[in-house]
Formats: C-alpha cells, structure tokens, sequence
C-alpha cells in the first residue's frame, strides 16, 4: 500500500475565524475598562447583549480577565478580553484558541458561550470560574488528599478523552489552566496552544512535531526534534504531571533552569516525598499510576484505562457535594 495515501492531513488552525465564531464588530465601543473601576457595560450590540464589566479576575499572557454580568439577567461569566491588533505569534494563538474552544462542550471544560469585538477589542464570553485554578488551590493547601486527588483526576480524565475522541489535542494541560467552577469542579480552559489531529481512513493518527507547552508539563517527545513527532498521549504525560503535583504541591521535574527539567524528565529523574501534607502519605497506586503515564507515548494508558485503575477503588472517592463545602472555603477566613 502506498504509506502516502494514509497519511491524514494536519489543521492546526492558522486559518481565519470561520463565520459561526467571527467576532462580532461594533465600532461605537468603549475601550477595555482598567483595573478596579467600576465599569461602564459593554455590549455585543449586534446579538443585543450588554454585558456589566465587573471585578477582575485575572491576567494572562495576552487577555485581561473579568466578570461580567448579563445586565438585565443574574448570569455571570467570564469576559476575556484582548486587543484586536497582536503580534503575529500572539493572533495565531487567540484564534487557535477561538476555534477549538467555540466547539468544545463537556462539563469539565469552560464553556465557551460567544466572542464579539468593538474598537480594538474582542471579546471572549466564558463559563465563569470563580475559584481561581487548580494551582491556586494546590498551592494553598501544599497538596491534595488522595480522595481529592481522585476527583480531579476523573474529571480531568473525563475532558481528555472528550477532546482526544474529537481529534483535539490540547498541549498545555497543566494546574494554572484547570480552572476551578462555583462547586470546585474542575474546567479545562486556555486552548491557544491545541491542535486537530485529522485521521485517515484507516484512523492511523498524524503527529505534530511543533514545541510547544510549559517547561514542568512536557512530555519527552516534542523535545526530540525531528523524531517521531508527538500525539495525543502528551496531554496523558501532562495529566501524570498534574497528578504528582496534586499529590506533592510540585511537578516532578522541578529544577532552576529548563535544559534540566527537561533532563530530568527524559531521564524519569524524579523521587516522591516522605511528606506531612494534607493525606500524610502517598500510596502504591498512586504512585504506579503516575509512573504509568510518564511511560513512553505508546506505553501511557488511555483515559479510559486510567480511571480503571487500582488507584480509583483503593480508597475513598468523594462525590461532588463533599469537595464544595470542604475545598472552596480553605483556609477559613
Ligand atoms: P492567557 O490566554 O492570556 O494565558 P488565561 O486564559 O490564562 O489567559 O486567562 C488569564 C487569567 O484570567 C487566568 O489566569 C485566570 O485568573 C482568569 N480566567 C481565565 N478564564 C477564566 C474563567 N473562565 N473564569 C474565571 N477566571 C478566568
């Protein structure tokens, strides 16, 4: 067989917003509001929303990040914001994120409800996360149970393999972009760095070879340049990463520059703690199942086979209702 006529295509979306998620214009609009002012509303004029601009909630690389509230309604959302006129590097990665986030919908990823623009901006409306990320907590508490370390991991599980079975690779996945909603679940979100893996007939599956992602969360082979290239398994090794960090408040590879990260973590140079946090142990599973997903690519276990594992039934899960009241509210004020 001619190996050529396997050979799936790549679209990773340096293409244009396609019509569905072109931002909206409205030319008459106020510019951005500043930090902890309270802000004139601001609006999609052609859908007929006007949205409030409230608190800030957060900067990024690229976006400001507020609350918004739907005037005339009680929902609230996320309104990421970013100048209309970026560097280059910068617009491909806004409109990645554009495109792949506006067709994602599981429970366990930000909810991407629309985008508009007016004067130099535009305008992201998302599902809003009040609890800041999973890092934010992680770091909080030095650590997490294995019981909390459970539910995080299903969930994060979960939104992999919804994103994997829609040929999306997400290629940052780490704590500071796992965002935590009003009930302390767990949401998927900042998407600037994904890819669509577009298989052949024969759903043989391409592989990526851009580098890409954050220094602690990189799997191995995207640093392996012109090797074999990499696939969905780097959100695997990112989830292992997490995982081990949730457990110990560090990623694995720590180090003071990234050449030894990078060392370390093609050397699986890595210990686990005798440590006091918040389980006073780590057991055998956990420790096994993490060592699993820092495998090589094709040795890294599937969603699926992840939440099957000894690990989930070794101990106590706790359901949705036991993490809200016990999570959000640390350290008590
Ligand atoms: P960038 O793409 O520029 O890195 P992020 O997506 O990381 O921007 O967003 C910047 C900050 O805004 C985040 O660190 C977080 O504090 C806040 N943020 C982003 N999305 C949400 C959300 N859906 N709900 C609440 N806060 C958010």
């Amino acid at each position: 067989r001619d190996a050529n006529a396997l050979r799936p295509r790549v679209h990773d979306f340096k293409v244009k917003p396609t019509a569905q998620v072109k931002p909206t214009r409205d030319k008459d609009h106020p510019p951005p509001p500043p930090n902890n002012v309270t802000e004139p509303p601001c609006s999609d004029r052609r859908e007929g929303a006007v949205y409030q601009v409230g608190k800030l909630l957060g900067k990024g690389g690229f976006a400001i990040c507020y609350e918004g509230k739907l005037a005339g309604t009680t929902k609230r959302y996320a309104l990421k914001i970013v100048k209309s006129q970026m560097q280059p590097k910068m617009e491909q990665k806004f409109q990645t994120e554009l495109q792949i986030h506006s067709k994602m919908r599981q429970q366990n990823i930000v909810q991407f409800h629309r985008a508009f623009s007016f004067e130099n901006c535009t305008y992201l409306v998302l599902e809003l996360c009040p609890n800041g990320s999973l890092m934010d907590m992680v770091k909080r508490r030095k650590g997490l149970t294995e019981p909390e370390v459970r539910f995080y991991s299903v969930q994060i599980a979960g939104a992999i393999k919804y994103m994997h079975g829609k040929g999306i690779i997400h290629r940052d996945l780490k704590m500071g972009n796992i965002f935590l909603d009003k009930n302390m679940n767990a949401k998927i979100g900042d998407f600037g760095l994904a890819a669509l893996l577009v298989t052949g007939k024969d759903m043989h599956t391409i592989r990526r070879t851009t580098l890409c992602g954050t220094p602690n969360y990189i799997a191995p082979e995207i640093l392996e340049k012109g090797k074999k290239g990499h696939d969905h398994m780097v959100d695997i090794w990112s989830l292992g990463i997490i995982m081990y960090a949730m457990l110990t408040s560090k990623p694995p590879f720590q180090s003071s520059t990234t050449d030894e990260i990078y060392r370390r973590a093609r050397e699986r140079d890595y210990d686990w703690p005798v440590r006091d946090g918040p389980s006073g142990y780590i057991s055998q599973e956990a420790k096994e199942l993490v060592a699993r997903m820092l495998e090589d690519a094709d040795m890294r276990p599937s969603p699926d086979d992840i939440v099957k594992d000894e690990f989930f039934v070794c101990g106590y899960m706790p359901i949705a209702a036991d993490i809200t009241s016990k999570l959000r509210d640390y350290p008590p004020e």
